[in-house]
């Protein structure tokens, strides 16, 4: 991670089809294309390395959380579960389309746990937002088996974690339905973009719709098609899809290169005494994007994440004091603050955030730091930045 450290002739080439043969909207206009469908193409090729029926490509990785729960028949006043330790994205998108968000206890796995599932589940849950953090996976045998239990939908939010599997099955594909970012910081990168994945056909057809409009993009006359239902515009353009070509085809090499580079610091750091590390429930899965580490106590915590920095090691976050990706430091969301008033506001049984409490995810996160694995690394800066971590731990 990030994808972008190896932008080259290749994203170049297919933009420029896009500009100087093709068209910039997805959909029609058949005669001024010359037959270039980068989104299309891009659709397709995630069907195929993911094994999965249905792809769509749409705007962003929002865009694709707010679909997928749309998709699946979330709304108004559904409870859905979600992680305290995410992007914000992943309550916000269940805010915004009328739902509850229910927050879950994670475990080492800095994902929601199967306990942390089960006892967050009420009679009004209707699905949970698994969010697969950090590059690496939850208990997904586990998680999947609650789900099935309690009838609720498995929503996987892959979008740290593209390229990464459990048990021979790529993440995204396991509930019943996947959801990834290809924003400018992400593994593989369309500038801005995001997909849903599933093999459901149902929510395929109510993705691409809700996408939109509510065009149910049969035939070619786009001015003739029917709108089954209401939607949105979520569309990605054809120059942002050209990219994700390009960058999709360099997926397999980019989690080589991450499970190469994060590997050698592992093994390094793993004679520390006072370090443990995530746990990954299936290790040849991971998908590398972050190494994530645990000490002993917060105190620790804090003096080695100063220590990593002013021995220049770069690319740490002790997330716990992040206001984008844990719970504790989002006072909006506890507030729920909006331009304007909120569906939510008229659910009777809603959760007071602003007291919501989540102490083993507490425990957790005071103690983790995760650092991001890069691509650009030389053999050389690797070993400079393993002696660095080790002098930061000696210090
Ligand atoms: C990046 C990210 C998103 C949102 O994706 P965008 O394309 O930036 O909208 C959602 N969930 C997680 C876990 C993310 O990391």
């Amino acid at each position: 991670m990030p994808g972008f450290e190896l932008f080259g002739p290749e994203e170049q080439q297919e933009v420029k089809e896009v500009m100087e043969q093709g068209f910039t909207f997805r959909y029609n206009f058949d005669a001024m294309r010359n037959d270039h469908w980068k989104a299309r193409d891009m659709e397709q090729m995630l069907c195929e390395k993911f094994d999965v029926k249905h792809a769509h490509l749409l705007s962003s990785g929002t865009a694709a959380l707010q679909t997928a729960l749309a998709a699946s028949g979330i709304g108004a006043g559904d409870e859905v579960i979600v992680p305290p330790f995410t992007f914000v994205a992943s309550v916000e998108a269940v805010v915004m389309a009328g739902a509850v968000p229910v927050f879950a206890e994670i475990d080492e796995t800095l994902c929601i746990s199967p306990e942390g599932l089960k006892a967050a589940i009420t009679p009004r849950t209707k699905a949970v937002n698994l969010v697969h953090m950090c590059g690496s996976m939850a208990k997904m045998d586990e998680i999947r088996a609650i789900c099935e239990e309690y009838n609720i939908v498995l929503m996987e939010d892959a979008c740290q974690a593209i390229g990464g599997s459990y048990k021979g099955k790529m993440l995204g594909t396991i509930g019943d339905v996947g959801c990834f970012s290809f924003d400018s910081v992400k593994t593989i990168t369309c500038g801005e973009g995001g997909a849903v994945i599933t093999n459901n056909p149902e929510i395929y057809n109510h993705a691409h719709m809700f996408t939109d409009h509510g065009h149910d993009h049969v035939g070619n006359d786009r001015g003739a098609e029917s709108h089954p239902i209401m939607g949105l515009n979520f569309r990605i353009s054809e120059m942002n899809a050209a990219v994700g070509v390009a960058q999709l085809r360099k997926l397999d090499k980019i989690v080589e290169i991450q499970r190469r580079n994060k590997k050698l610091i592992k093994d390094a750091m793993a004679s520390i005494e006072e370090v443990s590390f995530r746990e990954i429930p299936d290790e040849a899965g991971d998908s590398a994007g972050f190494l994530s580490f645990m000490l002993p106590s917060e105190t620790r915590t804090v003096e080695i994440n100063k220590k990593l920095a002013e021995h220049g090691v770069d690319g740490c976050f002790y997330w716990y004091v992040n206001n984008w990706h844990y719970l504790k430091n989002w006072d909006h969301i506890k507030q729920m603050k909006s331009a304007a008033k909120l569906p939510i506001e008229l659910v009777q049984e809603r959760p007071d955030y602003s007291q919501v409490q989540t102490p083993k995810s507490d425990d957790i996160m005071s103690r983790t730091i995760s650092m991001l694995i890069k691509l650009s690394w030389s053999e050389e800066e690797i070993q400079q930045r393993i002696e660095n971590i080790k002098k930061a731990f000696a210090a």
